[in-house]
């Protein structure tokens, strides 16, 4: 962990377009992260924002006749608003227009100037608008297209500041073969050093003809170069230059969370700019993959983006947040559609989750009157404290390695289990003759216990849903204080508590 901090970061999007749902996965994916490490007990600082000083900023709000700063102080409650609905619990929100961002930026660039690591000279060449990046020529498509938007590149010629890239490679390279970690997936970390290997070039770092950006301290004609100013935002929110103690808390990252198509900016840019200024690089890039519907990326610079929303209107907070985490392996591309999100919420959550719930809950209230009854039979429990504490251990050791969906898979492992040991014990025939009663009792303590287990499990991807069925199992102890392993050992659940069966956690929804 960071110094001693759990440092989780999401990339920050450009501000000129809505949040689409694929801007929405990777928040949800770094929210179930650091709500999981706050669960056992980690310290941990999230942070996301929003990335401000893009040229299509500058176009956008010239097109609509207002200035970048009304623009964008437009455009960010709208991020924000959706990841309120989406629950997401960031520690902090930096906005890169921010004074604190700014100055900070600018003491990072004058500590690169100052160990001259920062050079004067020109560049030309294609360059993409969308991507804000330079091109080489051999990666366009037909010569004249960006690989990744498909639209013209633009020739651009300027005297621009550089950072001398090209040094590092044996650095970068060496950091990949001594820590793998650094770059998550392996997959993604193998395109990473066959692209280094293949030679870097210095980068351009400033950029000159526009005033919507951070000025260079010692050439203010001169702009910061939107990526730099981008990347920054993880060492300036946490303090960089002018709140040492905190930023030597927090710094390294333990793990910033990405998209595929900006994985060079961060695992090769961003720790070559880390070594030039002595600082440690990350301690894991994770580039995830692209969310599909109907095989075509929902792209906002292609204008089929879906609106978190709808989906949220249909499905609710919790649903959304498991189906996309659940359904799609962290790292790898994935499809989704409204058949399929359906589909899972009906049979994991409605027939899973919610039916052991409201089964376990209303047997409670029917045979003993709410209260949690002793379980007084040896050996009445199977094997559910031992199919707990296996899948309890699984899906920690799949959050740590960032492999979500199989952590999911390890949590609902205990739903299935317990459901099955219902129909196996048959607590409702059990109930018809008062000779089984402690037999009874100890069923139902068994499957209440394993409820109140799962329903710590499920806070960091269903944090919604989990307080309501804190609140229906009767707990006091506040959700937000249960720390795993300590709340997964068997037994937790009181003699005596009063529980009580409320409203249905997942109403079954219609086929589309
Ligand atoms: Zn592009």
């Amino acid at each position: 962990m960071g110094r001693d901090t759990f440092y989780v970061t999401s990339a920050i999007p450009y501000v000129n377009a809505e949040p689409h749902v694929g801007t929405a996965y990777e928040i949800i994916a770094c929210d179930f992260i650091a709500r999981y490490h706050r669960l056992r007990g980690d310290h941990v600082h999230f942070l996301t924002g929003t990335d401000e000083h893009s040229l299509n900023v500058a176009r956008s709000s010239a097109e609509a006749g207002i200035t970048p700063t009304e623009w964008v102080d437009r455009m960010v409650p709208k991020w924000q608003e959706v990841w309120r609905r989406l629950g997401i619990s960031n520690d902090d929100f930096i906005r890169t227009s921010e004074p604190r961002h700014e100055e900070r930026v600018q003491a990072f660039v004058q500590r690169l100037h100052d160990r001259g690591e920062i050079y004067l000279g020109t560049y030309e060449g294609p360059y993409c608008p969308s991507c804000e990046e330079f091109k080489q020529e051999k990666e366009l498509v037909d010569g004249t297209m960006c690989p990744i938007h498909g639209i013209p590149v633009e020739v651009l010629k300027e005297e621009n500041y550089f950072f001398p890239l090209s040094k590092y490679q044996e650095r970068l390279l060496a950091l990949y073969e001594e820590r793998p970690e650094s770059v998550l997936p392996d997959f993604r970390r193998n395109e990473v050093v066959s692209f280094v290997r293949g030679g870097l070039q210095d980068l351009s770092i400033s950029r000159s003809g526009t005033d919507w950006g951070i000025p260079l301290p010692w050439d203010p004609k001169h702009v910061v170069y939107v990526w730099v100013d981008a990347l920054l935002n993880y060492a300036t929110a946490i303090g960089f230059g002018t709140d040492p103690e905190m930023f030597d808390r927090i710094w390294p990252a333990d793990l910033h969370i990405i998209g595929k198509d900006i994985i060079r900016f961060h695992a090769v840019i961003w720790p070559a700019l880390l070594m030039a200024a002595d600082l440690p690089e990350p301690k894991t890039v994770f580039g995830h993959g692209f969310v599909n519907v109907g095989g075509e990326k929902m792209s906002k610079s292609k204008g089929t983006g879906v609106h978190p929303f709808e989906l949220l209107d249909h499905f609710g907070v919790d649903s959304y947040r498991y189906y996309f985490m659940r359904e799609i392996p962290f790292g790898q591309d994935g499809n989704y559609s409204w058949e399929s999100m359906t589909e899972r919420h009906n049979a994991d959550l409605a027939n899973g989750l919610g039916n052991l719930a409201s089964r376990v809950l209303a047997m409670l209230g029917s045979y003993f009157g709410g209260t949690v009854p002793e379980p007084v039979v040896p050996g009445a429990e199977s094997d559910l404290p031992a199919v707990v504490g296996d899948a309890l251990r699984r899906y920690d050791e799949h959050m740590l390695g960032v492999q979500l969906q199989p952590a999911l898979t390890a949590v609902w492992d205990i739903v299935a289990r317990a459901n099955h040991y219902l129909v196996e014990k048959e607590p409702w025939k059990l109930a018809k003759d008062d000779a089984n009663r402690d037999e009874l009792a100890s069923v139902l303590y068994a499957a209440a216990e394993t409820l109140r287990v799962l329903t710590v499990a499920i806070a960091p991807i269903m944090p919604s849903a989990a307080s309501r069925l804190w609140a229906q199992l009767g707990q006091g102890e506040p959700l937000e204080d249960q720390r795993l392993p300590e709340a997964g050992a068997w037994g937790g659940l009181t003699v005596g508590t009063i529980t009580a069966k409320g409203d249905a956690l997942f109403p079954r929804l219609d086929a589309a």
